[in-house]
C-alpha cells in the first residue's frame, strides 16, 4: 500500500483525540473491523455501508482548511450549523469520519511496526 500527500499531513500529525462516548467510537470501529474503510489516494477515503443499514458509499476527505469532512446527511447538516456559528468544529463529525480516524490510526501504527521491524528492533519478550 502506498500513501501520498495525505501521509505527510495526517501521518505526521499526532493521533486524533478520541472525544465522546465509547459507544459511538465502537460503532465507528465496526466499519474498520468489517473492512469497509478504503483509502483511495489523494487524501480521500470511501466508507462502504454496513450490510442491512443502507446502500450508500460515503466519501470522507481531508483538506487543510476543514480537516476531515464527510458527504453523509448528518455531517453536511452539522457543517451548515457550524458555518452559521451554531456548532463548534469539534461537534461536526459522524461515524464515517470517526471510522477514518481509527483507520488512519491503525495505518500509522502498522507503519510504525514496519519501521521498527526494518530497523531491527527486537522486543525482549517477543
Ligand atoms: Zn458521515
Amino acid at each position: 500500500m502506498s500513501l501520498d500527500p495525505f501521509e505527510s499531513v495526517m501521518w505526521g500529525a499526532k493521533l486524533p483525540d478520541f472525544k465522546g462516548s465509547p459507544s459511538i467510537w465502537a460503532k465507528a470501529k465496526a466499519f474498520v473491523d468489517l473492512g469497509l474503510v478504503e483509502y483511495m489516494g489523494n487524501s480521500q477515503f470511501v466508507v462502504h455501508p454496513k450490510q442491512g443499514y443502507n446502500v450508500t458509499d460515503y466519501c470522507v476527505r481531508y483538506s487543510k482548511g476543514l480537516g476531515l469532512t464527510c458527504t453523509c446527511q448528518g455531517f453536511v447538516t452539522k457543517l451548515r450549523k457550524f458555518t452559521r456559528g451554531e456548532l463548534d468544529r469539534d461537534e461536526v463529525t459522524c461515524s464515517h469520519v470517526r471510522a477514518v480516524k481509527i483507520f488512519a490510526g491503525n495505518l500509522q501504527h502498522e507503519k510504525k511496526l514496519e519501521r521498527e521491524k526494518k530497523a531491527g528492533v527486537v522486543f525482549a519478550n517477543a
